[in-house]
């Protein structure tokens, strides 16, 4: 089996499966199952259940590989964390088998703990969202593959996008076969159906999608920008690298990440796979300042601000009016 053969059953049966333990935690939501990080963000047993699963089959299809991912398990093996640390371990089993133990689970979610920043390793957000996961609505399960500083190859599970009624989405994209979506729940689907993005020339004619969370993307800029571009149709607001998604298959024309403060970097596992995915299907993708996203300095994208996507004929347009608004 040539290699990207290889990549891509290792990414798309990781991310299946993830998705699958995420699903279920979601759908029993509790208040207990969500504990919070030293820097507030909500972390929940799908959190290290996904990366644990993640990591678990990367571990068997490539055992030598680096991950970077979000989480480490440090504060899961901490005495206060017993019943949650059970909960991961009996999500994963539902997944892995029971077979799995306690240990397998926090080594494998520390297999993701790599800061890995050159040669070839796998970047892993999963759960994108959090926020969204938590409100029942809109995450990612996010699964890059960086060789020298390039994304070669990108998967997003997204178990609630839905389309003709139907929820659970998965996204795979290289630069030899492109963007395809396939069914997320059916593993049968190996193919699933080719995506590219919207086919427009003029920015007012598209739609924007930005954060639910105004707290990652500044919502009043953003609205200027769209009145300056003449865009006329209501921004739709979705959690997660769904938002690449939705640019990808034409859902929405733009994707808009406005800093809202100056010191924030973004995370390779925002966007590494969702990037790639939108590039697949013909868009574009740089930061607001129209530089290409530099996937060369470790976890964060040091040398970026923010994020635009487009589709592509209209980014240099979306460039012009994001300068002139932060600009001014
Ligand atoms: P979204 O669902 O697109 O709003 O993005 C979720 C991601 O935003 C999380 O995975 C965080 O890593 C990231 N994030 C957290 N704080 C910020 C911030 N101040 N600006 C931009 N992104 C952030
Ligand atoms: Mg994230």
């Amino acid at each position: 089996m040539k290699d990207e053969d290889r990549v891509r059953e290792a990414a798309v049966e990781a991310v299946r499966r993830a998705s699958v333990v995420c699903r279920a935690v979601q759908a029993k939501l509790v208040d207990a199952s969500t504990l919070k990080k030293k820097d507030k963000s909500p972390v929940t047993v799908a959190d290290f259940a996904s990366q644990a699963v993640v990591c678990s089959v990367l571990e068997r299809h490539f055992g030598d590989d680096a991950v970077v991912g979000e989480e480490d398990s440090a504060e899961l093996r901490e005495d206060g964390n017993r019943s949650l640390r059970a909960e991961v371990v009996a999500q994963t089993r539902t997944i892995l088998g029971d077979g799995v133990g306690e240990n397998d689970v926090l080594g494998w979610i520390d297999r993701g703990g790599s800061d890995a920043r050159s040669g070839r390793y796998w970047t892993l957000d999963p759960i994108d969202g959090t926020k969204g996961f938590l409100r029942g609505e809109q995450y990612a399960v996010a699964l890059a593959l960086i060789e020298d500083g390039e994304v070669v190859f990108g998967v997003l599970g997204c178990p609630n996008l839905d389309r003709d009624g139907k929820a659970g989405a998965l996204f795979v994209a290289s630069r030899s076969t492109g963007a395809h979506m396939l069914d997320l729940w059916d593993d049968s689907d190996s193919s699933g159906t080719a995506i590219s993005v919207a086919q427009i020339s003029t920015a007012s004619e598209g739609r924007f999608c930005e954060s639910v969370e105004s707290g990652h993307s500044d919502q009043s800029e953003s609205a200027r920008i769209a009145e300056r571009l003449g865009i006329t149709r209501e921004p739709f607001r979705i959690d997660s690298q769904c938002k690449y998604a939705c640019v990808a298959r034409d859902d929405a024309s733009i994707y808009l990440r406005l800093p809202t403060r100056a010191d924030y970097r973004e995370k390779i596992w925002d966007h590494a796979a969702g990037k790639l995915v939108v590039e697949c299907a013909g868009g574009r993708v740089t930061d607001v300042d129209g530089r290409e996203l530099d996937f060369t300095h470790g976890r964060t994208l040091d040398e970026n601000r923010g994020v635009i996507a487009t589709c592509g004929p209209i980014h240099d347009e979306v460039l012009k009016a994001v300068a002139e608004v932060r600009g001014s």
